[in-house]
This record gives structure tokens, C-alpha cells and sequence, in this order.
């Protein structure tokens, strides 16, 4: 293995991911390390950071996607990019293995210091069926997807006449409780609610909607009063909030059982299935020859130097969802550890900067200390909650909360072209309404012209000669054979 002509020889910092620590580095670094006469080279197998915290609102189809995520090509110009994953890490020969975006033999690249950034996946359970009927919202495409499914289902159950299917193409079911799920129900409920008022073939009541969540609470985020206060303002817009509940299986129909004893508790069929319900540490860190902790992150110190049992691996740093990050605020998790969200993964970032900047110069190095600021969220237009610590702490409910969501999240979103494009977008949907647009075939899009394109079959083989009558009378507009084609196959037709 070689390493790539294309990559510049000099002193590296290499960013493994480019996800909210991975684009901060670079944002920060990348001038310094320039103008020292080094390089700042950052690898993601995505061209772009995705901000997170909105995939629930594109799902929703409040913000356009392509706002959503911010170019790292646009943003980081004096960074070396490398489109393609980090397969493994010899950090002993400061080395990374990494397999580029082209489709080519892996590419070796020697590097000074690692940054680590490579986030979290989600996490599943071996259920069954739930690998290929399921979708999780990690990614700007599963939003995208969740957003044409929600508003296709609705058009295509329009003109089912079978009860079982309508319901089954009506049901939407979202599993995880948390901030994530939350945020994913509403928002599509929102969407869904949108698009059934255009369209008088449907009524609101058929459209099923479900949240199903192991623990006896959701949102653990906020306090247990306003958790209390969603499932009821979730019940209240129809939403079924199933506590205490499992997914046994997902193949064929969806089979739910009670927890903890693990009895029968309802069968249904649903078209949508939305998994939420967690996620660990990116699993690529495991071909690496860093310290890990029982979760699978990275070990790191206060400062966010990557140390193990030896000590102190030079270096070597990490932070984000990927890394076991002490919370010196003693408010982080059962194990003394940063909850994995934005709010620490930034300020991580910024941190872990300054720090590697002065390692260079040997000056000292400062803790990351964050106390949590709280958390906000927003359920589809004008709902939301919110528990902001600032001076004391502030619960909000309703539309105040939804504000306070739309308010810090256009804010945090990266960089000012971003922040721009996500608001001017919320005040042309306020004053133009929602778009219930789905965009169909998007994953055949060659379809209608691979069909055009192909040469025509000979009648003769096409089909027998009673049955090519009887398709020619039926393809004439206004001919009696025409109105003998059940239009219930037709549309289940378009839908594959
Ligand atoms: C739906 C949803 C809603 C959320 N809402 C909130 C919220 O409201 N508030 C909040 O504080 N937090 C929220 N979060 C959590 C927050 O987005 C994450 O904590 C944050 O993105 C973590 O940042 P990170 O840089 O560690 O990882 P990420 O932002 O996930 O970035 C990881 C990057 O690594 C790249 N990568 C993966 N594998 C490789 C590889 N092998 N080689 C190279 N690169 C790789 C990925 O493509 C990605 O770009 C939400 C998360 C989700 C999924």
C-alpha cells in the first residue's frame, strides 16, 4: 500500500470525520497548521457536515435538506479533503488505512497528530425483520427519504379501497423515546396532518401514528413534569405513546411485547418503521490501536488527549460522540462522562483545538468544563419544550419553546451562509405555508428513461394475441376495454 501522489508532503493533522468536532478542527486549525507549514487533511466518506438537530425538521419538511448540511469543500479551503472512510489506525507508525470515495485501492497516509471524530452510529437490536423494513434518522438522506414516504403513503393509500392496506400504508411508527424520536413523530404527525388537508380522499382519523418506548418515560433530557407534560400533548394530537414497550419483531406485521415481562402486547401491520432508540460509538475505532473504554469509545483525558492505562498516547486526541470525555461538572452520565450531544461535541471541538495548537508550542493545556445549557425542542409548528439553564432553570412549554428552539438551533447551525439559508427558508414556509411536494423515484431515477430508451418488444412477443387486443383497446382513452383496468393496480403499481 502506497501512499496517494495526490496527498501534500507535509506535516499532517489528520481529522478522522467531519461531523460537528471534525469540521470545528479543521475551521480552527487549518490557517495555523497552513501558515506553520504544516497541513490540516480532513477524511469523511460525506462531502458535507450534517447538522443533526434538524433531520427531524426535514423530515418534517420545514427545512429544505440540502440546508440542513454544510460543505466542507465551501467552508474549509485551506484543508486537504479526502472523500472516503478510515478503515484502521496504526498509530504506533502514525498511519491511517483509508478507502477513498473513488471506489480504488486503500490509501495510506502518514500523518503527525490524529484527531479522532468519526461520531456515533445507530444503535439496533438483533430483531427481526427490522434490517430491512426499518429506517433510522442519522443521515440527511433517511430525512429526506421519511419525508417522501410520510406525504407518498398518504397519495397512495388515497385511492386504496382495501381497508387492510389503507391502514397499513397509514400507520407511521417511531421506536425510541428520546429527543431524537420525539422530534421525529411530531414533525412528521405535523407533515402528515398538512398533507391529509389536501387531500378529501382521506380523513384524519385514519392516519395512525404510534411512538413506542422501553422505558417508563420519555425524553430523559428534560424533567419528569414536562415529560409527563409531552406524552400527554403527544396523546392529545393522537399520537399512541406506548410505555414500557418493546419491538419483538418487525417481520411481516409489527409485534410489540410489555416490559419487563415480556408479554403479548399488540399486532399490527405499518408501512414505516423509525428507529431512534439509541446509538454507540462509531465502530471503525475498534481496527485502531487505541484505548477503548466498555462502551467502545476512546479514552480520553480532561484536556482531550487520547490516554490509556500507559498513560498519556502523544499526539493523539478525540472528542464528540466517539470519545469517553470526563464531565468535571459531575451533571454527565451514570459513568462521569459527557452526554454525547452537539452542545459538548462543539465546544469540544473548539477545546480540543486551542489545546493541539498549544501542545505545539509546549505551552500548557486547559480541561474541557461545560455545564450543560439545558435542552430544546420542537414538536411541528408552534409546539415544543424546552429546559434552559442559564440563571436558575426556565421550563417552557408550547409555542415559547418551539421559539426557543427555532431561536438557538438557527444560531448554532455552522457557519453564516447556513444560518441564512435554514431562516430565510422558515420565513418563506410562515408566509407561504408548507410544502407537501413528494418527490417520487428518487431511488430509480433512471427509471423513465431507461424505459424510453429501450428498444420496443415485437408485439408478437409481447404478449398473445387475445391479450395485445385487449391492452390496445384498453390504452385508448375513453374506450369501454379502458374502464375495465383496476385502478387499484394501477396506483399499487406506480408505488413499486
Ligand atoms: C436526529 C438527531 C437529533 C439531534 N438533536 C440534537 C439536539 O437537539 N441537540 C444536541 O445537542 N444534540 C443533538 N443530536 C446529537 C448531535 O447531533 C451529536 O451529538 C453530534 O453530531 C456529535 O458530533 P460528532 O462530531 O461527534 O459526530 P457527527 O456529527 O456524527 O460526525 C461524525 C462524522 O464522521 C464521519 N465518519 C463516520 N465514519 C467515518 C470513517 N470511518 N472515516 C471517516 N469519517 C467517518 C461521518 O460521516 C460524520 O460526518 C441529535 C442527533 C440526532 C441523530
Amino acid at each position: 500500500m502506497a501512499t496517494s501522489p495526490q496527498l501534500q508532503d507535509r506535516p499532517r493533522v489528520l481529522v478522522v470525520g467531519g461531523g460537528y468536532v471534525g469540521l470545528y478542527v479543521a475551521l480552527k486549525l487549518q490557517n495555523k497548521i497552513a501558515n506553520a507549514g504544516g497541513i490540516v487533511t480532513l477524511v469523511d466518506p460525506l462531502p458535507y457536515m450534517t447538522y443533526q438537530p434538524f433531520l427531524p425538521e426535514v423530515a418534517g419538511g420545514n427545512i429544505e435538506a440540502r440546508h440542513a448540511v454544510v460543505s466542507h469543500r465551501q467552508h474549509l479551503k485551506q484543508t486537504e479533503l479526502i472523500q472516503g472512510s478510515v478503515t484502521s489506525i496504526d498509530h504506533a507508525n502514525r498511519t491511517a488505512v483509508v478507502a477513498p470515495a473513488d471506489g480504488g485501492g486503500h490509501i495510506e497516509i502518514p500523518y503527525f497528530d490524529i484527531v479522532i471524530a468519526a461520531g456515533a452510529i445507530t444503535r439496533t437490536f438483533p430483531i427481526k425483520g427490522l434490517a430491512d423494513k426499518g429506517i433510522g434518522l442519522k443521515t440527511i438522506e433517511e430525512a429526506v427519504a421519511l419525508r417522501n414516504k410520510v406525504l407518498e403513503r398518504i397519495e397512495v393509500a388515497s385511492t386504496m379501497t382495501d381497508p387492510a392496506a389503507r391502514a397499513k400504508a397509514l400507520t407511521f411508527v417511531v421506536v425510541g423515546g428520546g429527543f431524537a424520536g420525539i422530534e421525529c413523530i411530531t414533525e412528521m404527525e405535523d407533515l402528515a396532518r398538512a398533507a391529509v388537508r389536501n387531500n378529501p380522499r382521506i380523513k384524519q382519523e385514519e392516519v395512525r401514528f404510534v411512538l413506542v418506548e422501553a422505558m417508563g418515560r420519555i425524553m430523559p433530557e428534560v424533567t419528569a413534569p414536562q415529560a409527563e407534560w409531552v406524552v400527554e400533548h403527544l396523546r392529545s394530537r393522537g399520537i399512541e405513546v406506548l410505555l414500557n414497550t418493546s419491538l419483538d419483531s418487525a417481520e411481516g406485521s409489527l409485534k410489540l411485547i410489555n416490559l419487563p415481562d415480556k408479554s403479548f402486547a399488540q399486532e399490527f401491520e405499518a408501512d414505516t418503521l423509525v428507529w431512534t432508540a439509541g446509538v454507540q460509538a462509531n465502530p471503525m475505532i475498534r481496527s485502531s490501536d487505541f484505548p477503548l473504554e466498555p462502551r467502545g469509545r476512546v479514552r480520553v483525558l480532561p484536556d482531550l488527549r487520547i490516554a490509556g492505562d500507559e498513560g498519556i498516547i502523544e499526539n493523539a486526541w478525540a472528542a464528540g460522540d466517539i470519545a469517553a470525555v470526563p464531565d468535571l461538572t459531575g451533571s454527565g452520565l451514570p459513568d462521569g462522562t459527557c452526554v454525547p450531544n452537539a452542545q459538548h461535541a462543539l465546544r469540544q471541538a473548539k477545546r480540543l483545538a486551542k489545546n493541539l495548537w498549544a501542545s505545539r508550542w509546549d505551552k500548557p493545556l486547559k480541561d474541557y468544563k461545560h455545564k450543560n445549557l439545558g435542552a430544546v425542542a420542537g414538536f411541528g409548528e408552534w409546539k415544543g419544550v424546552a429546559n434552559i439553564s442559564l440563571v436558575g432553570r426556565i421550563g417552557l412549554k408550547g409555542p415559547l419553546a418551539w421559539l426557543a428552539h427555532r431561536g438557538y438551533h438557527g444560531m448554532a447551525m455552522p457557519t453564516v451562509e447556513r444560518k441564512i439559508r435554514v431562516i430565510f427558508g422558515w420565513i418563506l414556509a410562515f408566509f407561504m405555508g408548507r410544502d407537501t411536494t413528494p418527490l417520487v423515484h428518487l431511488d430509480n431515477p433512471r427509471g423513465a428513461f431507461a424505459a424510453a430508451a429501450a428498444p420496443p418488444k415485437p408485439a408478437a412477443a409481447a404478449a398473445p394475441a387475445a391479450d395485445t387486443r385487449e391492452v390496445a383497446a384498453a390504452a385508448r382513452p375513453g374506450s369501454a376495454e379502458a374502464t375495465k383496468v383496476d385502478p387499484k393496480q394501477s396506483v399499487t403499481a406506480d408505488a413499486k
